[in-house]
């Protein structure tokens, strides 16, 4: 979908109301409608880009900062045993809304909320496959 008709564009710049917990020129932070957890809040751009690929360096860079802060707020407030942040890129990865967030997933002992993979195995040799096609050096 395109940013005329991305609903993420719409929350971000107020055009859609939502449970706001955090605003400024750059972001809304917002509670996901469908929450993994309790406190499960999304960090939204006002502007848009689809997702980590289009994303502002100096954005992202703004929105992990905004992430550690608000999760030390959300931690006091709401008592959480920990936290994972999530974002997802492209359908393979499970990104349903294509402008880019970050999910603020509050953890708490026995929540049940299903935020992981099963552990593969991988040989030395495709190790060293890995290392050779996506170092940089
Ligand atoms: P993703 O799968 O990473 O693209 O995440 C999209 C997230 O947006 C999901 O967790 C949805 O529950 C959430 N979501 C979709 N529409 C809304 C909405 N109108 N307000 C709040 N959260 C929403
Ligand atoms: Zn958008």
């Amino acid at each position: 979908m395109g940013k005329e008709n991305c609903i993420f564009c719409k929350i971000a710049n107020g055009g859609i109301p939502s449970s706001t917990i955090y605003e400024d020129e750059d972001f809304r932070v917002f509670l996901d409608l469908n929450p993994a957890t309790k406190g499960h809040a999304l960090i939204v751009p006002k502007v848009h880009y689809a997702d980590l690929f289009e994303l502002d360096d100096e954005l992202a860079v703004k929105a992990i900062l905004l992430a550690k802060r608000l999760a030390e707020r959300m931690k006091d407030a709401l008592g959480c045993d920990g936290f994972n942040l999530v974002q997802n890129n492209g359908a393979a990865a499970g990104q349903t809304i294509f402008h880019f967030h970050l999910h603020l997933i509050p953890r708490y002992e026995q929540d049940g909320a299903g935020i992981a993979w099963n552990p593969g195995k991988v040989s030395s040799e495709e190790l060293k496959e890995l290392v050779q096609l996506i170092s940089e050096t």
